[in-house]
C-alpha cells in the first residue's frame, strides 16, 4: 500500500515497484480473458503470472536508483 505521507520517490527503481500491483492485476485480467476465449484454463495459465512477477522483480533490480529519495 502506498503511504501518501511519505515523500514520493520517482526514480526508476521505485516507479517499477509501484507498478507491480497494477501489473499483477492486469496480468490476472488478461489471463482470465485468454482462459475465456481459448482452450486453456486459468489452471494452465497461472504460471505466467509468476513469470511476469519475476520479470518485474528482475527489471526492478536492474533499474537505476539515480535520484532515489530514501525515506
Ligand atoms: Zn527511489
Amino acid at each position: 500500500m502506498a503511504d501518501a505521507n511519505r515523500i514520493h520517490c520517482t526514480c526508476a527503481h521505485c516507479r517499477l515497484r509501484s507498478l507491480m500491483g497494477p501489473f499483477i492485476i492486469i496480468t490476472v485480467g488478461v489471463l482470465f480473458l485468454i482462459a475465456q476465449f481459448s482452450r486453456f484454463s486459468f489452471g494452465d495459465l497461472w504460471p505466467v503470472l509468476l513469470i511476469v512477477i519475476g520479470a518485474v522483480l528482475v527489471a526492478q533490480q536492474l533499474a537505476s536508483k539515480q535520484g532515489h529519495i530514501s525515506s
